[in-house]
């Protein structure tokens, strides 16, 4: 179990914004296309806002006009948690971060159906997004 899953609901207060801890910890949904990261197109990786666990990758993501950062595939390293959610009188499929059960979004199966069909409908706020430096060669 990792430290991050010690933290009890002050910790989380002191170390998120507002809107972080509402959304990750709460549940919560940052209102649509409000999302900093929403159209951000730069090569990098998307790390769970709380924990820094990896998430997703710049090659998974796509532009689904839906109002939040969508993506097509997780990280396989991710395991992203799926947990049934009925609230609103909807039937979805909540995900959240294995390491520190962050809220995260939500999954649907109107995704490209090249990339399996799926789309990860995350939070901005529930993601750090970090770039990927450009060597320009190859590792
Ligand atoms: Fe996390």
């Amino acid at each position: 179990m990792g430290i991050e899953t010690m933290k009890n609901d002050s910790d989380w207060k002191s170390v998120l914004t507002p809107e972080q801890y509402n959304v990750t910890r709460r549940g919560g949904t940052e209102p649509a296309f409000s999302g900093e990261l929403y159209l951000e197109d730069r090569e990098g990786t998307y790390h769970c806002i709380c924990c820094g666990k990896e998430l997703f990758t710049s090659d998974m993501k796509y532009q689904s006009s839906c109002g939040w950062p969508s993506f097509h595939t997780e990280l396989e390293t991710a395991d992203i948690s799926r947990v049934p959610d009925h609230k609103f009188g909807m039937i979805r499929t909540e995900v959240k971060c294995s390491k520190c059960d962050a809220h995260l979004g939500h999954v649907f199966d109107d995704g490209p159906r090249k990339h399996g069909g799926e789309r990860y409908c995350i939070n901005s706020v529930s993601m750090k997004f970090v770039e990927s430096i450009d060597h320009g060669y190859e590792n």
